[in-house]
């Protein structure tokens, strides 16, 4: 029997009955004998509406008090949820962030867990309880209320698993399970029944919305099971979705795990500037200071003394970046211009085999070139192709990439839970 830990989206508690659906599922695991704590986000919508609210006294409200607003949703949620589950006759209590003492720094919606006092959740397991614990908040050393980022019920549910050491936290969402791509640009995609924890991270940092970035970093952190699942199968189903692993042993026949791909990109390139020490940094020392991130960099083999230098950053940073090389760089290192392209976008091909097979990134460009994909910068991980191509052609590159690698779909590959532990 498993300690488990179950966090369910704002889709998945989106209605009374969608509630009552999730207390049927809870009350299936707790039938099979495991313990459970359930980790609710707010009802679809919610926290967008509460956010709306404070937005309508002012665009800048403050945020202990956005905070403050901002959490109700989630407490709604775990009474609503509790009541549910003791209409099935069984035993559940709730506890908001600050009565379970989920501790985090003060840094108001953007917190980030501290501690977990579990001393409430356990004795309440240990009474037979359902515990279900409010997603997305906590408490702050001095008592303030505090969120932890939009989407931040994933990493509630991943720090409780970690502080439990829970047996598997699952997060049960709208979809499921994690795709080879986006299913919607290419329809053959294919759910996969494993990836492993540094794909995944590869994959949420790339644009895959499935997990919000900071839980997965916390679950490789914690090495904490996670599996991603739909809460719209019947209840019954033994459907398990994809599970996150540390196992890596039986992933490296499949050689790559997805392709995922990012709209949201801009580039700059800073032409002609003297191939000396100090340029990199003259260039993106004003960058940093103006709080951009900077994704790929690229500087050329230098001719006759001068390079360029190219980089990314968000697409909605482009402009500002582009006034600061303009006024702030230019003039200092002697650039002979400085170009840009707001319509471009990232299509990063990932999997863990390409650290034991050759030949990946030619197979990939290679079919780029025959779709008639150009490509405008390349970068590499050791788990990662990343390619920057002109927007227009993201479909394209996407399938083309899908296809060569074999990853269109047969049949799914279920998972069965076996419960029984690490
Ligand atoms: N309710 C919060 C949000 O909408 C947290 C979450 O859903 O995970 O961002
Ligand atoms: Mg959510």
């Amino acid at each position: 029997m498993a300690l488990i830990v179950q966090k369910y989206g704002g889709t998945s508690m989106g209605s009374i009955e969608r509630i009552r659906e999730v207390a049927r599922r809870v009350a299936r695991y707790a039938k099979e004998g495991h313990r459970l704590v359930v980790v609710p986000s707010a009802m679809a919508g919610e926290t967008n509406r509460l956010i709306g609210l404070a937005k309508e006294l002012t665009s800048d409200p403050n945020p202990r008090e956005l905070d403050v607003i901002a959490s109700t949703g989630e407490q709604v949620s775990i009474g609503l949820l509790s009541i549910a589950l003791q209409q099935l006759g069984l035993k559940a209590r709730s506890y908001t962030g600050f009565q379970v003492r989920i501790l985090t720094d003060d840094a108001h919606t953007k917190a980030r867990i501290l501690s977990i006092d579990d001393a409430n959740i356990r004795r309440d397991l240990d009474a037979g309880h359902v515990v279900v614990v409010a997603g997305f908040q906590g408490i702050d050393e001095s008592g303030n209320i505090t969120t932890l980022g939009r989407g931040g019920s994933d990493t509630t549910g991943v720090a409780l698993a970690a502080a439990l050491k829970a047996d598997e936290c699952q997060i049960y969402t709208d979809v499921d399970g994690v795709y080879t791509t986006d299913p919607r640009i290419e329809p053959a995609a294919r759910r996969l029944a494993k990836i492993t924890f540094e794909e995944m991270l590869e994959l949420a940092s790339l644009g895959s919305k499935v997990l919000q970035i900071r839980s997965v970093e916390f679950a490789g952190k914690y090495k904490v099971n996670l599996r991603v699942l739909s809460s719209f199968t019947d209840v019954n189903s033994t459907d398990m979705g994809t599970l996150i692993t540390f196992e890596e042993e039986d992933m490296e026949q499949a050689i790559i795990s997805g392709i995922a791909f990012n709209r949201d990109e801009a580039k700059i390139s800073v032409l002609g500037v003297p191939d000396k020490p100090g340029i990199a940094f003259a260039i993106l020392s004003p960058i940093a200071e103006a709080n951009i991130d900077v994704d790929m960099i690229i500087q050329n083999a230098s001719i006759e003394g001068l390079t360029d230098f190219s980089f990314t950053v968000h697409r909605n940073e482009y402009k500002r970046a582009m006034e600061i090389l303009q006024s702030k760089v230019k003039p200092g290192i002697g650039a002979k211009g400085i170009v840009g392209d707001d319509r471009i976008a990232k299509v990063s091909l990932v999997g863990i085999g390409m650290r034991t097979h050759a030949g990946i990134a030619s197979k990939m460009f290679g079919a780029l070139a025959r779709e008639g994909v150009n490509i405008q910068m390349i970068s590499t991980s050791e788990i990662r192709i990343s390619v920057i191509v002109d927007q227009a052609q993201v479909d394209a590159a996407v399938q083309a990439t899908h296809t060569a690698f074999d990853l269109d779909a047969d049949e799914i590959e279920a998972v069965v839970y076996g419960g029984t532990g690490r």
